[in-house]
């Protein structure tokens, strides 16, 4: 597919003319605005020179007056004492129901179910998570247009890869409500890599590790000819750089001999912040002492890199087996990944890069600050779409996942715009009556890449009427299908010679999850999809099967350190993964497995802690 030339060629404008367009990172913890200055992209800080926002809001009491709201770090320094009405996570919310958020129940504030949508109860009223993300966007706005003195143009927003229609269009609404003009929301892995210019690079396969605050996600692109293709998604919504602060803290707790459960809220708060604190700094330094005050003491304990390390490995392996299983789902060979780009503050974690590093056996990309990729990446589309960038620019397209059709006779699919267009894009086809004197026609839009109507997803059906009496096959239909560059389908038809017209607006890829959509493709190519599974089942088991041998190993080794009950459940846990081995079910010993591997993480840490005294015990007071 050829790319789609925005700019005029010769019609760059002249540097006093430049539009002000920014790329948003509009991220679950924390936000960032990026924009090109003369030809480099980068973040725009606020007045005290932070360019990360924290993508937390505070909502006060209305009789408090002021602007009656905290943003950024001034919300997150209130989190603590008022978490009811500070509202952090909200991307986590956007576009969904309230039974559609993962952990709903865990955050600290109210979620409730409205208008179809999920919204929050603050002190200020009830908030949609729109509106709670439009304060978000408006402070990177104003920062903007005090960068610049100048008006905002536009913004490129960046939204994750498997965000569905619902949740792009929730992200295009906040905007409008933040005053700001969508020129494109693109994936976050996409920009990533833009960031980086593998779009002028060579083609092949890339894939993006990015591991947040929250969530970690893993895409494989695909460029080919300047297009980035999303050929798999995959990771885990709730696994981030929290987690590993959680793990931090429950390990220095059981150092301390404390129990998790005497500490209240606050206490709670107090030592997650140190933890991940002390977390970030061992990053940089071998070791840093953790120091925080619970029920009244001062807890101090030395934590060195491979306390860190150890204490947070499950974690660090969930997010390769989550790589691995998007591979599969690509059908793509680890060696096949040419470059790998790492993004997400929890990327700056040293075993990240190595454990990835080695995975791939390729070095990782971690030249740019992987906090600010993905708003950089978005600052370069988004000045190419104003038309400031260079003669002769092209602008990388999205592609559309699945083809787009009509049904006609027989139930037969007549495909109109084919998987893999570039967007924007628009294509007509004709069609004509097939009964003497008919006088409306009923279309039906479906979307897949198999040839019955039956096999693909109906999207939308409308009907033209209006058409005046003639013979079968005398009428003519113009069919025009047009996707935005946002990914939305319109849908029009017209009667040639009468003019009469008709029309409806729907929503094509992003309404389908990726799963959905990984599966029409693999049902068009039933046979390779069978060898998947196959290869999911052996893979399943032998991770199912190695986990169970490394933990009886570790219970003959160190089994009397837990409780009786501790081993029941372990052992129960164990008995599921070995009931589960037999199955024909790839997904059932994962997550068996999974859940042992999670059950253990508590012995585990037991088990260190033995290592370390032992290894202390041998030697004498002046070697230590
Ligand atoms: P999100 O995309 O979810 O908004 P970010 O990409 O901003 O998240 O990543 C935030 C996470 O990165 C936090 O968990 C934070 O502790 C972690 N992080 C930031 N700097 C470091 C560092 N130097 N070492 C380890 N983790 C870090
Ligand atoms: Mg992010």
């Amino acid at each position: 597919m050829a790319l789609l030339q925005i700019s005029e060629p010769g019609q760059s404008l002249d540097p006093h003319q430049r539009r002000v367009a920014v790329g948003i990172d509009l991220g679950t913890t924390h936000s960032l605005v990026a924009a090109v200055r003369h030809g480099v992209a980068e973040c725009l800080p606020d007045e005290q020179g932070r360019v990360i926002l924290p993508s937390v809001v505070r909502y006060l009491e209305a009789s408090a007056g002021g602007s009656g709201r905290q943003i950024g770090f001034d919300a997150l320094a209130a989190q603590v004492d008022d978490p009811a009405n500070t509202i952090s996570s909200v991307k986590r919310l956007m576009g969904r129901r309230r039974d559609q958020v993962v952990d709903v129940d865990k955050l600290a504030y109210t979620v409730v179910e409205d208008s179809g949508m999920a919204q929050i109860d603050t002190v200020a009223g009830r908030k949609t998570p729109m509106e709670v993300s439009a304060e978000i966007l408006a402070t990177l706005r104003y920062r903007a247009e005090d960068s610049f003195a100048d008006d905002l143009f536009g913004a490129v927003i960046t939204v994750p890869a498997y965000f569905d229609d619902a949740q792009r269009q929730a992200t295009k609404d906040a905007a409008k409500l933040a005053g700001i003009e969508v020129l494109r929301l693109i994936n976050e892995p996409t920009a990533a890599a833009i960031a980086y210019g593998l779009d002028h690079g060579a083609e092949g396969v890339y894939a993006v590790y990015d591991l947040g605050g929250g969530t970690f996600d893993i895409s494989i692109l695909r460029l080919t000819r300047g297009v980035f293709e999303v050929l798999a998604t995959g990771g885990d919504s709730a696994l981030g750089g929290d987690d590993y602060d959680q793990a931090l803290a429950a390990w220095v707790l059981q150092q301390q001999g404390i129990a998790a459960d005497s500490l209240d809220a606050s206490a709670r708060a107090a030592l997650h912040k140190e933890a991940r604190r002390v977390k970030e700094a061992l990053s940089a330094a071998p070791q840093e002492n953790f120091r925080a005050m619970l029920r009244g003491r001062v807890v101090e304990q030395t934590v060195n890199v491979a306390d860190f390390e150890a204490c947070t490995e499950a974690l660090t392996a969930r997010t390769l087996s989550a790589v691995r299983k998007a591979l599969r789902d690509a059908r793509i060979a680890k060696n096949e990944v040419q470059g790998v780009v790492m993004v997400g503050g929890s990327t700056r974690m040293p075993v990240i890069r190595r454990v990835v590093g080695e995975f791939f056996g390729t070095d990782p990309l971690v030249d740019l600050n992987p906090d600010e990729v993905v708003a950089l990446g978005a600052a370069v589309q988004a000045n190419a779409l104003a038309g400031n960038s260079k003669d002769g620019d092209l602008l990388l397209l999205d592609v559309i996942p699945l083809s787009l059709g009509i049904e006609t006779m027989g139930g037969l699919v007549e495909r109109i715009v084919p998987r893999n267009s570039s967007i924007p894009t628009a294509r007509a086809q004709d069609f004509t009556t097939y009964q003497d004197g008919q006088t409306a026609l009923a279309l039906h839009v479906v979307q897949g890449e198999r040839d019955l109507v039956a096999d693909c997803r109906s999207l939308a059906r409308f009907t033209l009427r209006g058409i005046p009496p003639m013979a079968a096959g005398a009428a003519r239909i113009r069919v025009t299908f047009t996707v935005d560059a946002d990914g939305l389908l319109s849908v029009g038809a017209k009667e040639l010679i009468s003019g009469v017209e008709a029309s409806i607006d729907v929503k094509p890829s992003y309404g389908l999850s990726d799963e959905q959509i990984a599966k029409m493709l693999q049902d068009s190519f039933s046979t390779a999809q069978q060898d998947m599974a196959a290869r999911a089942l052996v893979e399943a088991r032998v991770d199912g099967d190695r986990l169970l041998v490394a933990t009886r190993s570790a219970l003959a080794a160190d089994g009397d350190l837990l409780a009786a009950d501790e081993r029941t459940t372990i052992d129960a846990l164990m008995a599921e993964v070995q009931a589960r081995l037999g199955s024909e079910d790839a997904a059932a010993i994962e997550a068996a497995s999974e859940a042992l591997a999670k059950g253990t993480e508590g012995f585990a840490a037991l088990r260190m802690n033995r290592g370390i005294q032992q290894a202390l015990a041998g030697k004498k007071l002046e070697e230590v």
